[in-house]
């Protein structure tokens, strides 16, 4: 379902524009149960007042959570199915964040993520995005929203816009707390600035080697690392918030002495922070996380050279939980 097939549903039924709003509100707020929107003579038109339970359990039904993953650093990883059958990724993240998915699957076959590996399924609809979000809210508070679960938002734009506008509207999640992030897609840069919630944007940076990242992303769109950080500089000064560029740091990969002149070279004065997530090893594939020792002098030299740089580890270390591993571990059978 998407949402705005959802609000031309609700207006079939007699919705004003308020009364839309205030059902989609209550939904995303994870409000309306608690507090007492569907009393009798509420203040909805009488045919949709007697559709609501209905619509209340086509929402309740657009995704559930199969099983929960919980992790020391406080994150939890949740595997989310879908009405279809199909399963997507939702991380609790410490701090009141979710991270959630755009996409089964993922087109873009990064060859470092579990995810890319099984290529693009299906897109994951925008009721389905804000559905992940109100599951994570019937557990905790959520103040931000990233889209870094599994799928290339960029390839599934009308959904996670239209997500992005319910969440930064009526879901009550400040605009830059909605973080938006691609590999650096042109439409990208065309799209957000006009939209009417402008979120945040994390780039997928990875290395600054044009043909390195050719192939470590290979279905990514042909720009090459200086023209990203172009793109992203503009979209920082229109907003006025930095952009968050992504570095998977492997080992023996993006980790040299070259990888890092050449980044300071490109990120040095512009309104920017550099993410360094030293890489979560999966099964199966060619790459090794490095040392935190090693990761943690990366960050301070950098630091030091004027780049402003948060060295994170991947949420759900301890979980094997890195993006796509839930799913994967999911085709075979799994406890739920
Ligand atoms: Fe897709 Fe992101 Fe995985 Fe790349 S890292 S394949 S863009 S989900």
């Amino acid at each position: 379902m998407r949402i705005d097939s959802l609000r031309t549903h609700l207006r079939t039924l007699g919705a004003l524009p308020l009364h839309e709003d205030r059902i989609l509100r209550d939904w995303v707020r994870n409000s309306g149960h608690e507090h007492g929107r569907r009393r009798p003579g509420d203040f909805l038109p009488k045919p949709l007042r007697e559709a609501l339970p209905r619509i209340d359990a086509q929402l309740d039904g657009l995704a559930r959570i199969l099983s929960t993953y919980p992790a020391e650093d406080g994150s939890a990883r949740l595997l989310v199915g879908l009405q279809d059958g199909q399963t997507v990724e939702s991380v609790l993240l410490p701090r009141d964040g979710v991270c959630v998915s755009s996409q089964v699957g993922c087109a873009v076959g990064c060859q470092f993520c579990m995810t890319g590996q099984g290529g693009l399924v299906r897109q994951v609809t925008s009721g389905e995005i804000v559905a992940q979000v109100v599951l994570a809210r019937r557990r905790r508070s959520v103040k931000k929203v990233v889209f870094m679960g599994m799928g290339e938002p960029a390839h599934n734009l009308d959904n996670v816009m239209e997500a992005i506008e319910l969440l930064g509207v009526e879901g009550n999640i400040a605009h830059k707390n909605l973080v938006f992030s691609t590999v650096g897609d042109p439409r990208v840069f065309e799209r957000l600035p006009s939209g009417r919630v402008k979120p945040a944007l994390a780039l997928s940076l990875h290395t600054t080697k044009p043909a390195l990242r050719e192939r470590l992303l290979p279905r990514a769109p042909r720009i090459t690392p200086a023209q990203l950080v172009e793109e992203g500089e503009r979209y920082a000064r229109l907003t006025g918030y930095p952009i968050q560029y992504q570095w998977t740091l492997m080992e023996g990969v993006n980790d040299g002495q070259d990888e890092l002149d050449a980044l300071v070279d490109l990120l040095r004065g512009r309104y920017a922070v550099l993410n360094m997530i030293p890489y979560n090893a999966n099964e199966g594939l060619p790459f090794q996380r490095p040392g935190w020792d090693k990761a943690e002098r990366i960050a301070a030299w950098l630091f030091e050279r004027g780049i402003l740089t948060k060295l994170r580890d991947s949420a759900g270390q301890d979980v094997d939980g890195g993006c796509g591993q839930l799913r994967a571990r999911a085709a075979q059978p799994i406890k739920i």
